[in-house]
Order: structure tokens, then sequence, then C-alpha cells
């Protein structure tokens, strides 16, 4: 497809909290090779590189965003290889990542299943190291391919390069801005076994009676989970979860769960202790709340949704008031979950 550049473009209507801005400057890159002919002629020098794929997991702040807007549509998906224990396989980064798990189950190739329905592309996924249901990217991820900006060349980068973490990676950390991640391959495990340790997944299988589920039941039931409990985009604009879920130390949970017996908490391998985001928002008073045309979602308060006509400094300004009222009743800090574009 022919690359072309644009000049002051909305993106209203590339982001799912519908936020309104502008890119200064904008392309849509089909191919690797698009990317790479932009880097090399200079296009790209003196501005400020801002990639887009879904929109899903960013927030744009009114007016004209003083960037070159990169929205990766990169196509394609293939079996790359096939080992003894496991398949390789590889979908460009513009690929919906929802289309792609279920492309990978009709194969018959099971192991992204519990990441069903989550919004967005497949060059996203390595940011954040998507996580939904007992299972991140990090699980099943191989390697990608990406344009170094600072050297121009395609890269190769293995899992332990990325530094996944909990919805954090190398590409939100020392190397933000520095690579656009072209194609993903993932390595799915022919011996499969269905993750079904969350409450939820635990008791929709038990719900639709399926003791021994496929790795379609869990797709379909996972599918059933989110579309219950998360607001659809396109009917009310959100970006998923708005806040990590905070990690603190066991000192500081034993503290908390004197004066809060109840407060949901996951252990972690390190020691630590993750709280629920959602739980303490709630109790903070801000489930379902608004300010303006910005609120946090009544079904579920860790989403935040643009009701009509929220720009993106009334998200920051309602961001803003919630972590104050979680700081002052917990004493924990939020922290954002999507990107400042
Ligand atoms: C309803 C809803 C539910 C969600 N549920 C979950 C969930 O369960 N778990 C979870 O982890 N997330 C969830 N999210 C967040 C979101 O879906 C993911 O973060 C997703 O990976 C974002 O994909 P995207 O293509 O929309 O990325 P964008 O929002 O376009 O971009 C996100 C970040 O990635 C960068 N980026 C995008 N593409 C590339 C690329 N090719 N190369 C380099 N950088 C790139 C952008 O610059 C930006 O920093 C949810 C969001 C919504 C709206």
């Amino acid at each position: 497809m022919h690359l072309a550049v644009f000049e002051d473009t909305p993106l209203n209507d590339l982001n799912t909290l519908r936020l309104p801005a502008r890119a200064k400057r904008y392309a849509e890159i089909h191919s690797a090779e698009q990317l790479l002919k932009l880097v090399r002629r200079g296009d790209l020098d003196g501005h400020r590189v801002a990639v887009l794929g879904g929109g899903s997991n960013v927030v744009l702040r009114s007016g004209v965003l003083d960037a070159f807007v990169l929205h990766i549509s990169i196509p394609g998906h293939s079996l790359m290889n096939e080992v003894e224990d496991a398949w390789i396989v590889r979908a460009g980064a513009g690929v919906n990542w929802h289309e792609f798990v279920r492309f990978t189950l009709e194969q018959g190739w099971a192991g992204l299943e519990n990441l069903s329905l989550i919004p967005g592309t497949v060059g996203a996924a390595p940011i954040q190291n998507i996580g939904a249901y007992g299972v991140e990217l990090a699980d099943r991820f191989f390697a990608l391919e990406a344009v170094d900006l600072r050297s121009g060349q395609i890269v190769s980068l293995d899992k332990k390069t990325c530094q996944f973490a909990y919805r954090d990676s190398l590409f939100k950390q020392q190397a933000a801005g520095r690579f656009i991640i072209t194609a993903v391959s993932f390595r799915l495990p022919k011996q499969w076994h269905a993750v079904t340790e969350y409450a939820d997944v635990a008791n929709e299988l038990k719900q639709l009676g399926l003791t021994n589920p496929t790795p379609m039941d869990m797709s379909d039931a996972v599918m059933s989970i989110r579309s219950r409990k998360l607001p659809d985009p396109a009917l009310l604009p959100n970006a998923g979860s708005f806040f990590k879920n905070p990690v603190v130390s066991a000192e500081r949970f034993a503290e908390l769960a004197v004066t809060w017996p109840k407060l949901p908490h996951h252990p972690q391998d390190d020691g630590s202790i993750k709280l629920a985001a959602g739980w303490l928002i709630e109790q903070a008073g801000w489930r379902g709340r608004s300010i303006g045309p910005a609120g946090m979602y009544d079904k579920q308060a860790l989403v935040l949704v643009n009701h009509g006509g929220a720009t993106g400094e009334d998200v920051l300004n309602l961001a803003d008031s919630v972590r104050a009222a979680v700081v002052e009743k917990f004493g924990v800090v939020l922290e954002q979950e999507p990107v400042m574009l």
C-alpha cells in the first residue's frame, strides 16, 4: 500500500477514549520496509515520533500533538516454525490482537485464550506486557522484530532483552521511544493446560458445566466475563484499567490490613503484595462518580470512561482527584496505566 504523509490529522477516531486531538504529522505504516524508508530518507528527523496502534491504551491532550504520529497497520500472520514441544507463530504489529488470538485457536495452537478480547494490536502487546486472568504476554512470547530509531536498522529482540514485568517492559523504561515494533512471534506450547485459578474464570466454567474445557471454551468463557464486566469502547469510550494494581511491601500490607481486613490482595513471588486498585478506588468513593464528562465506570471503578465530549485534560483532572482520594484514605499511590502520547 502507498505511503502517504499528512499534516494536521485528527486522531479522535484513533483512540478508544475518543479524546479530541490532532497530529502535526501523520502516516499509516503498512510494512517494515515503509517504516525503514521513512527513517532512512530522514523524514522523521527533527520530529518527536509517537507510535499509535489501536489507541486503546493512550491519553491524548487536546490540541495539536507536536509529533510525527506513525499509525502501525502492518498485517499478516503465519506459522514460522514447529518444534518438538511448541508452535512458533508470528504476526504483523498491526494485526488486531483478539483476531490473532482466535486465529491461533482455530488452528489448534493453544496458549493465548486467557488474553481473548483485549483491545488493540499485536505490536502494542509487548509494550505493557498485556495480561489477564492469570496469563501475560511474557508467558507465551518468543521474540519481536522492531526498527531501532537509533541505528535505523531492523533488530530482533528476545524475551530476556524485553525485560517484561507486571504491565511493564524495556519499552516503557530505558528504551521508551527507541523501538517501533513491526512483528511479534509467540511460542505456543503443544502440552496445554487450562489456566483457571482466577475466581471469575473458575465460576464461569462451573456455570457452563465445563469441567474439562478446551482452549476454545476458555476463550469463550473469558469473552463472556469481559463482555459483562467491561464497557465496550465502541459504546462507552474508555481505555480499560486506568491505574495499575499497586504493589506494596509485606510490612505495609500488614499495617493496611489492620484497618482494612477485607483488602483484596495477591502475594507476589518476591514477597511483595499486589493490591486491587479498583477496590481502593471504590472504597475511596469514586465508583460511578464523574467530574464533568469524565467518570469512573459504575460497574468497575478501575475503568475511566468518557460520557461524551471529554478532553484529555478532563481525564487527567479526574485521575488526579481519584489518585488524591486513594492517597488520603490508604496512603497508597496509584500509577496511571495508559500512556501519554
Ligand atoms: C476495554 C479495554 C480493556 C482492556 N483490557 C486489558 C487487559 O485485560 N489487559 C491489559 O494488559 N490491557 C488491557 N487494555 C489495554 C490495551 O488493550 C492494551 O494495552 C493494548 O496492548 C493496547 O494496544 P493498542 O494497539 O491499542 O496500543 P496503543 O494504545 O495504540 O498504544 C499503547 C502504547 O504502545 C505503543 N505502541 C503501540 N504500538 C506500537 C508498536 N508497534 N511499536 C512500538 N510501540 C507501540 C504506543 O506508543 C503507546 O505507548 C484494555 C483496554 C480497553 C479499552
